[in-house]
């Protein structure tokens, strides 16, 4: 069967090189004898695995040599609650940017732990922009502040950081980590889940400044949720999802192969912009986020009405475009374009979109 374009917001399309490179190991790994799946992962061809992966992402992202490199399990999810209980202590006030679902979820698991501040949010205009973060807007005592870098959801991104003054900055770029250039420098924790735009779900990166790692934790946090142990333990406390960091070191090395974030970037904004482009030309589709904050990696528009929407997702489909409805708290379409994603993928979105638009239905 021929392989659609899938437009899914994660898990979502993988580059077919690391696809077939997976499917060449997949029986047996190397001279390893047996495959990834079935490996010790105190073994030596894991510990290489684990280490070229690590070492490829420093490389691609140019992670500064203070800051630690996790791979966890649990999600990006697993985070909302393992940030409060890592970064502060009971009690403690933590500061979040509402600017969206998933920036809610996190906000309402750091509640669980201490005092969530909700210091700005973008509800009012249906979460369509980025409300400006400035330091005298927050209290300099605060644990962290907590971004969701790009929404995966609304489709809106930080193209500029909030200045935070001397609170860390927490940010979750699930969903466009390695599908552009982010300065992890500017930030104090990074964190992602592998399906969106680094591979397979299972993982979750966590990049974050060492010194954080020196935090008091309350001695209720259970082991398992406590950064300090996983980075004590190069990530394998206890097993780690050895298949899933497998897979994120083949994506990171075939993005090396290519040049790098610059070259994926220009790739991604390449898409997004012949999408956005149409989108701002219909008469009829229509992308309600403030132009300075789109995202590059989740587009997300609407047509007039419901009836409308399911034609033009039928027809989509039957062109071999899957999982373009919107997700359902946002309702609508989206379009996510990782890297994953070919720019023909993308014109024969805007192919089906015009001819919509001339009355087609299939
Ligand atoms: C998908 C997503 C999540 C949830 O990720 P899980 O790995 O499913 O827990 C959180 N934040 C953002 C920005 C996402 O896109």
């Amino acid at each position: 069967m021929k392989r659609v374009y899938n437009f899914s917001a994660g898990p979502s399309m993988l580059p077919l090189p690391v696809l077939e490179r997976a499917q060449k190991d997949l029986v047996v790994y190397g001279d390893a004898g047996c495959s990834v799946m079935e490996m010790s992962h105190r073994s030596k061809p894991f510990a290489a695995i684990i280490e070229n992966a690590e070492a490829s992402l420093r490389r691609l992202m140019k992670i500064p040599d203070d800051y630690a490199v996790l791979f966890l399990q649990g999600g990006a999810s697993m985070q909302f609650s393992e940030i409060p209980m890592n970064l502060a202590r009971q009690g403690d006030t933590m500061l979040y940017a509402v600017t969206g679902n998933f920036a809610n979820k996190a906000m309402q698991e750091g509640a669980r732990w201490g005092n969530a501040v909700a210091v700005t949010t973008s509800k009012a205009d249906g979460f369509h922009h980025i409300p400006k973060i400035t330091a005298d807007m927050l209290d300099q005592n605060a644990a962290f502040l907590h971004i969701t870098g790009n929404n995966t959801v609304f489709g809106t991104t930080y193209n500029t950081l909030p200045e935070t003054g001397k609170v860390p900055l927490v940010a979750d770029w699930s969903s466009v980590i390695l599908g552009k250039e982010i300065d992890v420098a500017a930030h104090d924790f990074i964190y992602a889940g592998a399906q969106k735009n680094m591979g397979i779900a299972g993982l979750t990166v966590v990049i974050m400044k060492k010194a954080l790692l020196e935090r008091e934790v309350d001695p209720i946090v259970p082991t398992m949720l406590r950064y300090k142990i996983a980075a004590d333990n190069g990530s394998m406390y206890n097993t780690p999802p050895c298949f899933a960091i497998y897979m994120a070191g083949l994506v990171f090395e075939y993005l090396e192969q290519e040049g790098g974030l610059a070259v994926q970037e220009a790739k991604n904004r390449k898409k997004a912009e012949l999408l956005y482009g149409v989108l701002d030309a219909s008469p009829i589709f229509k992308n309600a986020v403030a132009e300075e904050d789109r995202s590059i990696t989740n587009v997300t528009f609407t047509l007039p009405t419901e009836e409308e929407t399911k034609a033009f997702l039928a027809m989509a489909e039957g062109r071999g475009m899957t999982n373009l409805k919107g997700h359902k708290v946002a309702g609508g379409c989206r379009a996510s374009l990782y890297n994953g994603m070919p720019y023909e993928g993308v014109e024969t979105l805007v192919e089906c979109i015009k001819d919509f638009e001339q009355g087609l239905r299939k």
